[in-house]
């Protein structure tokens, strides 16, 4: 394959990787909230205010339109094996969206980008030349374990950075990089776990949840209310969101507790409990975290190594048929190659980011139709110091009108005043359209029940 275009080596520190820059698309990238100094507090916000922060803008991201794929009420998990299937054995979908085991997760997407090099390995001969459309952590996998397996690999990725929806911003104002996207694992993580785990990584346990409303210290949610509501819908002929489950079950959603465990299902999966499916509901949230300390882009970067990578190259054609495949990139050039694997994400499909020629398959439009795409964002703000006493890394902000219900305290973990919001669904749609004075001014009016009373000293 020839190109024509500038191939720059770059070492990073983890070996090199070929980088073919693109000179089309300007570079989206998520919105940081300006730096702010004591002095300058937000206006309309008495109380502590941060002197750093900085959030993610993942809803109006062209490149991901949204934070992760949900299972709507209605669905079912086929329809991301639907979209898995491969097209006249040349198009080969990857991301979370396709893995039916933990869609929505970095584990889906990295299981997602295994088996779609599996599945494209039993199909390709040797010396073909392979696309993966994408850099994130599926395309990082695919096009690592295709190269290892001897295939001539090019990887096309629209932004002018590696990672996708996981995104490490390193500033030494912050303990540990910022994590604007993935990051977290569950206890059985182990996978990723050990993936994460290396010599500049150490896993940070978050552990130990506080639920405050503004009158105080409130009874964590017994969990029994929402699964067992769970189970009674699975045992009916039709599918309900979650949200009618539980009033089916004598239960109101809107009960501030049982809302704040709902916020905290939303913030992990982007999908509100009036629109997810009770028959596929998103796992619970864990009881605790790992949280890795390190910049994962190295992790990507490790994947890739070797790699010719082309940056700032959207793709925005894909031609196919039963005898190879040809890529449009937004420069209106075009490469032909023998098989694709394609991880971009559902948001980007359903917006019709992608045109395809043929049209896909009725039962890949179908499945793109079909399944739900959320919006997840994230806040993380830095304090001189804590006007907190709580140890707990997990904290549920219950009742009020504040956006963001789920927060993580990493004070225990790190020794500094850091604290991370997580909201998902409606509630970050509406938190992705504020300005970024107003972003974080809402984020402190949901840190109410932690704040310091008016009678305290
Ligand atoms: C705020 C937030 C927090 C999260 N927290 C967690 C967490 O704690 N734990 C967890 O397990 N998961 C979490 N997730 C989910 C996790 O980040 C994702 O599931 C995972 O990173 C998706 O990887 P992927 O490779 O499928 O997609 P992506 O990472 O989105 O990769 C797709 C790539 O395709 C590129 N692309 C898009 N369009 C084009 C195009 N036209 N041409 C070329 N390239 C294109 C994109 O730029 C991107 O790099 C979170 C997600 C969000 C948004």
């Amino acid at each position: 394959m020839r190109m024509t275009r500038r191939t720059l080596l770059i070492g990073a520190g983890v070996g090199a990787m070929s980088v073919l820059l693109a000179s089309c698309t300007p570079e989206p990238t998520p919105t940081r909230t300006p730096t702010r100094t004591p002095t300058d507090p937000p206006p309309t916000f008495d109380g502590p205010a941060p002197t750093h922060s900085m959030r993610s803008a993942w809803s109006t991201d062209p490149f991901s339109r949204g934070g992760a794929s949900f299972t709507p009420v209605g669905a079912q998990p086929s329809l991301r094996a639907a979209l898995a299937e491969p097209i006249e054995q040349r198009v080969f979908f990857a991301g979370e969206a396709v893995d039916t085991e933990y869609p929505g997760t970095m584990r889906g997407a990295i299981r997602s980008g295994e088996r779609a090099a599996t599945a494209l390995r039993t199909r390709a001969a040797a010396g073909e030349r392979i696309a993966v459309v994408g850099a994130g952590l599926a395309g990082a996998v695919a096009a690592g374990q295709l190269t290892a397996e001897g295939a001539e690999v090019t990887v096309f990725e629209a932004r002018d950075r590696l990672g996708g929806r996981v995104d490490s911003r390193v500033d030494e104002v912050w303990p540990i990089p910022v994590q604007l996207g993935g990051w977290l694992l569950g206890v059985d993580d182990t996978d990723l776990r050990e993936r994460f785990a290396g010599d500049d990584t150490r896993l940070l346990d978050l552990v130990d949840a506080e639920w405050r409303s503004r009158d105080g210290a409130v009874e964590a949610v017994d969990e029994a209310v929402l699964t067992g509501a769970l189970e009674s819908a699975q045992a009916q002929a039709m599918d309900v969101s979650v949200a009618e489950a539980l009033t089916e079950n004598g239960a109101d959603p809107e009960e501030p507790a049982l809302a704040a465990l709902l916020a905290a299902v939303t913030a992990a999966s982007g999908g509100d409990p009036d629109v997810l499916s009770s028959w596929f509901p998103p796992a619970l949230p864990p009881e605790s975290y790992a949280a890795p300390s390190a910049d994962l882009t190295i992790f990507i970067e490790t994947l890739l190594q070797g790699l010719e990578v082309s940056l700032s190259s959207p793709v925005s054609r894909v031609a196919y048929d039963d005898t190879g495949v040809s890529l449009q990139l937004g420069t209106g050039e075009s490469l032909s190659f023998d098989r694709v694997v394609l991880t971009v994400p559902l948001g980007v499909l359903k917006h019709g980011g992608l045109e395809f020629s043929p049209a896909l398959p009725f039962t890949h439009r179908g499945a793109i139709a079909d399944l739900g795409v959320g919006a997840i964002e994230t806040i993380w703000l830095r304090f001189d110091e804590a006007f907190w006493e709580t140890e707990a890394a997990l904290w549920h902000v219950v009742g009020g009108d504040g956006v963001i219900r789920t927060w993580f305290n990493l004070r225990p973990a790190t020794g500094e005043p850091v604290l991370v919001g997580l909201v998902g669904g409606k509630a970050a749609g509406k938190f992705a359209e504020l300005g970024d004075q107003e972003a974080v001014v809402a984020a402190l009016v949901s840190l109410a029940p932690f704040m310091p009373s008016d009678d305290e000293p």
